[in-house]
């Protein structure tokens, strides 16, 4: 945090929505390039495939999950297995106790740096997605009307030319 901090990120809370360039106002600092989709990978909880809240990150394995999601699977009675047996949802490392998932303030601030308020985020990113996905279909549907009469123009300009072969011979 305290690197982070020194950059003065905090000051900087507004969503960066573009995501191909994460740039600081503050000139001194550097600009970093983040490829969207792996920051989208790692930000990513592997439990709920929501943006992490209250992040954990397990000192066995070091995925990061919810704090509540981690919470909820070490709940988790599962049949054959005895309930102080604990392990990683991800890649079933053996986690000792509920304290192995250890809580990752620094996470919290760089997700909150990247996309403001986490919920928010999520919110705006459903009404993208929607927004895209109508998009999509609108297109889908031009084209399937471009293949249909496309293909009208192909049957009539094949019989036309059975028509006009017909005639010849
Ligand atoms: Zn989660
Ligand atoms: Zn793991």
């Amino acid at each position: 945090m305290g690197r982070l901090r020194k950059h003065g990120l905090e000051e900087h809370e507004e969503p960066i929505n573009n995501g191909l360039l994460f740039r600081h106002q503050d000139q001194e600092v550097e600009s970093v390039t983040v490829d969207l989709s792996q920051l989208n990978e790692e930000t990513k909880c592997p439990i709920c495939f929501g943006k992490i809240k209250k992040a954990r990150v397990s000192i066995v394995c070091g995925h990061r999950y919810c704090g509540d999601c981690i919470d909820h699977c070490m709940r988790l009675e599962i049949p054959g297995r005895r309930p102080e047996v604990r392990e990683c949802p991800v890649c079933r490392a053996h986690m000792p106790s509920r304290r192995s998932a250890k809580e990752d303030p620094n996470f919290d601030f760089l997700l909150r740096a990247l996309y403001g308020d986490v919920t928010e985020y999520e919110q705006q990113e459903e009404v993208v997605m929607q927004e895209e996905l109508k998009q999509h279909q609108g297109a889908l549907a031009q084209e399937m009307e471009h293949m249909r009469t496309t293909k009208a123009h192909q049957i009539a300009a094949a019989q036309a030319y059975r028509v006009t072969k017909k005639r010849r011979t």
